[in-house]
């Protein structure tokens, strides 16, 4: 999904507070977990109701619209809309069909899309997560990063790789940890490409949503 391609459509939206409140107490508590998890997130995410009403978006989302210049995406003016009818056509039968198959097969869908603008070249790795028993959906947009940053202008050359030479990566969502940043997960090809010749050893985690979502853990 491209962000800046949303138009949005303002039809009673609904408080970000209100978010817990409409779910059911069954699901509440394991909502509030991921929305905590979500809140640290650097993943630009958002959920949705049965319906495909956004009934959230994280403080990523909201910090990536307005650098984006595109205000009108934050939480505040969205929640409550259709995430259907707020995406370009071109967009809507894809969607459609993705939530209708993390519905039926329960499993998670995954997707890579490009959401460059003129000033940079980007790319994301959308996962949608099925909410049971409420059948609402956790989606998470989370960087992709196709090289090292080793080489480039930075003084930290690898910043997934820690002093001990290991890359964390999420047993899960196979994002990797970046060492300054305990909130940072990005999608670093690199590494979960097939093994090959490299001084870099892997250790298997769980980001905090993956935690959350998987296992409750909060
Ligand atoms: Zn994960």
């Amino acid at each position: 999904m491209a962000i800046m391609e949303i138009t949005v459509q303002h039809n009673s939206p609904i408080a970000l507070s209100d978010t817990l409140s409409i779910a059911s107490g069954m699901v509440r508590g394991y909502l509030s977990g991921i929305m905590q998890a979500l809140q640290r997130s650097a993943a630009l995410s958002y959920i949705l109701d049965s319906q495909l009403r956004l009934m959230y978006c994280n403080p990523a989302w909201n910090r990536f619209a307005r650098l984006n210049g595109a205000p009108q995406l934050t939480s505040k003016a969205v929640v409550g809309c259709d995430l259907l009818d707020a995406l370009p056509d071109s967009l809507k039968a894809l969607y459609f069909d993705a939530f209708r198959q993390v519905l039926n097969a329960g499993r998670i869908w995954e997707q890579s899309y490009e959401c460059s603008s003129p000033t940079s070249s980007r790319k994301f790795r959308m996962r949608i997560h099925l909410l049971k028993p409420q059948d609402w959906f956790v989606v998470t947009n989370t960087l992709i990063v196709e090289r090292s940053l080793r080489g480039t202008a930075t003084t930290d050359p690898n910043p997934y790789v820690d002093a001990n030479g290991l890359v964390t990566i999420c047993a899960h969502c196979r994002c990797s940890l970046r060492v300054l940043s305990r909130d940072q997960w990005d999608f670093v090809t690199e590494y979960i490409s097939p093994p090959r010749e490299s001084a870099v050893r892997v250790s298997h985690g769980l980001c905090p949503v993956c935690r959350a979502y998987f296992y409750r853990l909060y």
